[in-house]
């Protein structure tokens, strides 16, 4: 079942227009890569997914509502579950208070989390603020899986972390997938991370799909042209 589709997305930042045709589609289950390099439009892209951003043209439906005119937390509601770039959590509240203030109703909760980050249940009563970067970063995303998402969004989810603390995010991302099936969309510069965990790749050039298919063949000489890696 398709659960995500972006058609014929534009976007503008005030005069200057940032998306000029980007299509995705998402099915149930699937995890996708969504590529392209700096400022070809990823951030964008997932800014008017989860309303942070109007569009201007085109539509987007999730699970089956049209998002146009929704508010970011009436998108969230329907099972956005978004793990912005940088990494928010409210500093001076405890890893337990972070975690509890995003809950909404379903099968994940503290325990579900905690065993995922077992960091994270280490550090229940500390602030999140004096978290190093990497737990900052897995506190994020048990934040946005306490919302019990339909759609877990990861943007640049390892970005300045340590080799072994973004090997940790890639585990525990391989364990979304293989043991829960949750749809994930997920931004990131490792493209031999998201070749091992992606099932299908959309890459942008300059804010348009340029190309949508599976992961398997996104060959070098496509990572040479759009990647320019
Ligand atoms: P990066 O990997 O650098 O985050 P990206 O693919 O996510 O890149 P976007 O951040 O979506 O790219 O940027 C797309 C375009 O929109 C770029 O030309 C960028 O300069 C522009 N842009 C992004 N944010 C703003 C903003 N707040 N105001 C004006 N222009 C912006």
């Amino acid at each position: 079942m398709t659960l995500l589709t972006m058609e014929g997305i534009t976007a503008f930042y005030g005069h200057s227009q940032a998306l000029f045709g980007v299509d995705l589609t998402l099915a149930e289950g699937e995890v996708l890569a969504l590529m392209g390099r700096n400022g070809m439009g990823k951030t964008t892209t997932i800014r008017t997914l989860t309303r942070l951003l109007p569009h201007r043209d085109g539509a987007i439906r999730f699970d089956g509502h049209a998002l146009a005119g929704l508010p970011p937390h009436r998108a969230a509601r329907l099972g956005l579950g978004l793990v912005p770039e940088g990494r928010r959590v409210f500093a001076p509240l405890s890893v337990e208070e972070n975690l509890i203030a995003a809950a909404r109703p379903g099968p994940w909760d503290m325990a579900r989390v905690t065993a995922l980050f077992p960091r994270l249940g280490e550090r229940r009563a500390q602030r999140a603020g004096s978290l190093s970067g990497g737990e900052q970063q897995m506190l994020a995303i048990g934040r946005a899986l306490m919302t019990n998402p339909r759609l877990l969004i990861l943007d640049e989810a390892t970005e300045g972390l340590a080799p072994l603390i973004r090997a940790e995010i890639w585990a525990a991302i391989h364990r979304l997938k293989d043991e829960t099936g949750l749809s994930i969309l997920v931004v990131d510069k490792s493209l031999k991370e998201l070749a091992q965990v992606a099932d299908r790749a959309v890459i942008l050039e300059k804010g348009r799909t340029a190309w949508a298919g599976p992961m398997a063949d996104v060959t070098q000489d496509l990572a040479d042209r759009y990647l320019g890696v």
